[in-house]
């Protein structure tokens, strides 16, 4: 599954002690490992080889330059969500043909961009977006080719935030309106209707989901056809859920046994958009403990690590195992484990199990690959953290923690006041 594990006590990163790492880096820090991050991509990328699907990593999830490239030099595309990630995405030599763009809020600024870089596909998310890229597309004289992300309305049976395949959600565009606007082509000469695309949201872990959304597609996909509308590509997006408790997700093998049928069936050119299948149990947060606070009512592990640096708990409720970093025999009490910002909501877990680690100790927040780094911010005015990857028995510093110098970069006094 991953290769962080206790070896004689003590935890590694593949060959590398994860003490060892903090010792010459500080703490906290992320840690990734690269053998589980390519293992994850091959995964899929074995599951789904009959059809030879073009797997695009979701690059929110993670988009340490390091993280990007290897999967690119495994043969990755890149599903991008903003300018910033294009520019990351390009900065790498991804090939701009294995880009996808999708977002429900693409300014003129970020389609120009996309568009002279040569992507391959817009994924559009509503009619007054698809005006723009049809404006900006023949302002620089070019057709370009979109696929319509379109709202199922399926429930993904996942945490409400990370739903977005309902009606309810901001997401996509409802198979009505889509229908209309592909009957419409003619209305858009420099727009090529490539594709349908759909994403219902994050952390699925059953078949059902992904079924009946694919389904809907398949059925649409037919009803297109009628309207002798013929496309390339057919976008699954992202959403296979990791184990980060005690779910008992469907395996990549699994989820291909289920979909490859009715994929097949399309004769369409897949493309999918995994992000935390692929790096969410290949990266750790590593943090020290503060302290050991007791207030005679509930006990409270505080560590130099905190909702700024990875915020799932905070934002999601979402439960991380947390491992000492070395085996212990210290008692297991009941405590909530901490950090140091000034808010209530800042903890990584509440009334756990945890053994009372002394001052200094180190803890891995485990399965902490995707939406953590990304998630980091400045709050409290702390530098975020710095992110390491290892291979085999090496480990490098693939972002450097920020100084006090990135913390006011940018920031000056008004005249009136110096
Ligand atoms: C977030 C997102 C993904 C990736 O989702 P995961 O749950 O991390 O696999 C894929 N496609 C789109 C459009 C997204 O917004």
């Amino acid at each position: 599954m991953h290769d962080f594990h206790y070896k004689k006590g003590d935890l590694y990163c593949e060959s590398v002690k994860v003490s060892a790492i903090a010792q010459k880096v500080g703490t906290p820090f992320y840690l990734y490992s690269y053998k589980t991050l390519v293992d994850h991509f091959t995964k899929i990328k074995t599951a789904f080889q009959k059809i030879n699907p073009l797997i695009c990593f979701a690059m929110k999830a993670n988009d340490n330059l390091a993280v990007i490239k290897a999967l690119v030099n495994q043969g990755a595309g890149l599903d991008i969500v903003s300018g910033g990630e294009l520019k990351k995405a390009l900065y790498i030599g991804t090939d701009p043909q294995m880009i996808v763009y999708a977002s429900v809020g693409k300014s003129d600024e970020e389609i120009k961009e996309a568009i002279l870089s040569g992507i391959l596909l817009f994924n559009v998310e509503s009619l007054p977006e698809l005006d723009a890229i049809h404006q900006m597309a023949k302002k620089l004289r070019k057709k370009i080719k979109v696929a319509l992300r379109i709202n199922p309305d399926v429930e993904a049976a996942t945490h409400q935030f990370i739903t977005t395949g309902t009606l309810k959600n901001k997401f996509g565009i409802d198979l009505q309106t889509s229908r209309k606007i592909l009957k419409s082509f003619q209305k858009y000469p420099h727009i090529k209707f490539s594709g349908l695309h759909i994403h219902i949201g994050s952390q699925i872990t059953s078949k059902a989901p992904f079924l009946n959304a694919i389904k809907k597609v398949i059925e649409f996909i037919h009803t297109l056809r009628q309207d002798n509308i013929e496309l390339e590509y057919l976008d699954i997006g992202g959403g296979l859920g990791i184990i980060y408790k005690d779910e008992t997700p469907q395996t990549a093998q699994d989820f291909a046994n289920s979909v490859l049928p009715y994929l097949k069936k399309t004769g369409l050119k897949i493309i999918m958009e995994p992000g935390r299948f692929i790096v969410g149990n290949a990266g750790i947060f590593v943090t020290k403990t503060l302290y050991l606070k007791d207030n005679g009512f509930k006990k409270f592990l505080i560590v130099d690590g905190g909702m700024n640096d990875l915020i799932r708990p905070t934002l999601y409720g979402a439960w991380h195992d947390i491992l000492p970093a070395k085996e212990t025999k210290a008692k297991k009490v009941k405590m909530d484990i901490v950090g140091p910002i000034c808010e209530s909501g800042d903890f990584f877990a509440k009334d756990r199990m945890f053994p009372q680690l002394n001052k200094g100790d180190l803890l891995a927040v485990m399965s902490a690959g995707a939406y953590g780094y990304v998630m980091s911010s400045n709050y409290n005015v702390r530098g975020r953290v710095p992110e390491v990857m290892v291979k085999d028995n090496k480990f490098e510093v693939t972002k450097k923690r920020e100084v006090f110098e990135d913390l006011i970069r940018g920031e000056s006094l008004p005249t009136f006041l110096k």
